[in-house]
């Protein structure tokens, strides 16, 4: 029987790409000999918006950077002081808390809910008059409770700057209404980083709601200069030389390249989910009467989840180490996402507080989900999931 053997080794994540379909793309770039910023990063921008209904869609580099972006801007233009206080999580990739750092600012961290995201009451407890904003990281595709820190945002006049890495294709349900998550956010940014649900190689997309500062983050994510060069240059091949340079800005902009794999990703993006989706359904149908672990599921603000993970939550009893060795020898390698960030160096300081991200920072375990997976695989990691439960 299959699920009894070694298949080949099954990684955590692993894309799938259009590669012909790509492959066109970018000879399009190559033939026109426009790879950098401008052309396919426009077409990108614009088909982005029609998918999220997300109004101001601009391309960059990476979800870091546009988080990075988020915060120097709402700090520049709205007089935040250095040492102003962020409420974050603990629990989520580095790449969340640093962006705080770079701006000088002070993470404050809250607790987490079953969901794996800020639980409100944490976040609540936490405002001081020195709070400026709120983070939220949608784990693993998951909206969490984001709809009800969106209000208490509202209440205490703070922004709130969704790192929604995990969240492209992620739907929400407000009402009768059915739309794309992110307009909850002052701000949404979106990893195309290589193993996410789009995947590029290293891209993202950061959508302000307010357009005065979506016209900023362009400026900013080109160095500062006013008129990039695709715009001083016109479809006949004139070009315009002359521009201003009215702050001082980083190399945060996207590229031709990256948005032409973009394009066709995007086109894919729904289908892809709905195949997660299957693959969790999957798992929960097998593992929803054990009790060995909990399933991490899916709030109800959430209608459809991207389904970037699937996490579980072992018990008490169950040692992680032992549990992820035993699957390694039947070939199978699962993740963690993520380690309490306050057992990093740089936020040391800040370790203890919060105790339902130290506990699931001990416990959670993401199982393989991707678009390569077929059901003699998903068989394998169940029985070889229950195999070491039984075993250790
Ligand atoms: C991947 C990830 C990021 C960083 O995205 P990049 O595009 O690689 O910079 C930020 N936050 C979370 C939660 C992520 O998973």
């Amino acid at each position: 029987m299959f699920a009894a053997q070694n298949p080949e080794p099954i990684a955590v994540f692993k894309p799938k790409f259009r590669t012909q379909e790509i492959l066109d793309e970018l000879k399009i770039c190559f033939e026109k000999g426009w790879t950098g910023l401008g052309f396919k990063t426009v077409e990108f921008e614009k088909q982005w918006s029609n998918y999220s209904s997300l109004p101001n869609s601009h391309f960059i580099s990476s979800n870091t950077v546009g988080l990075h972006l988020a915060l120097k801007i709402f700090k520049d233009s709205e007089g935040w002081k250095d040492g102003d206080e962020i409420i974050t999580t603990p629990l989520t990739f580095v790449s969340t808390n640093h962006s705080i750092l770079y701006e000088n600012l002070s993470p404050v961290f809250a607790d987490i809910d079953e969901y794996l995201c800020l639980d409100p009451d944490s976040v609540e407890s936490k405002i001081t008059p020195k709070t400026k904003a709120v983070m939220f990281v949608g784990i693993g595709g998951n909206t969490g409770q984001l709809d009800v820190i969106s209000e208490i945002c509202k209440r205490y006049n703070l922004r709130l700057i969704l790192d929604a890495a995990h969240m492209a294709g992620t739907y929400v349900k407000r009402g009768d209404e059915i739309r794309h998550v992110g307009s909850e956010a002052d701000v949404s940014i979106f990893s195309f980083q290589a193993v996410k649900n789009l995947p590029t190689a290293d891209s993202g997309m950061i959508c302000f709601k307010d357009k005065k500062y979506s016209e900023i983050a362009r400026k900013l994510s080109w160095l500062g200069i006013d008129i990039d060069t695709y715009k001083r240059t016109d479809p006949k091949g004139t070009y315009k030389w002359r521009y201003d340079v009215p702050h001082v800005g980083f190399k945060y902009h996207g590229n031709s390249i990256m948005a032409a794999i973009g394009l066709v990703q995007l086109k894919y993006l729904n289908e892809d989910n709905k195949y997660r989706n299957y693959i969790s359904n999957f798992y929960d149908s097998k593992f929803e009467d054990n009790e060995k672990f909990s399933i991490i599921g899916s709030a109800p603000y959430c209608h459809i989840n991207s389904r970037h993970l699937y996490q579980i939550k072992l018990n008490e009893n169950y040692n992680r180490d032992i549990f992820v060795d035993y699957l390694s020898t039947r070939n199978i390698f699962p993740g963690v996402h993520y380690i309490d960030n306050t057992n990093y160096f740089p936020y040391k300081e800040y370790s203890g507080l919060c105790p339902n991200a130290s506990l699931a920072s001990e416990s959670i375990i993401t199982l393989p989900i991707h678009l390569n997976l077929e059901d003699n695989h998903l068989e394998h990691i169940v029985h070889s999931v229950n195999e070491a439960l039984d075993k250790i």
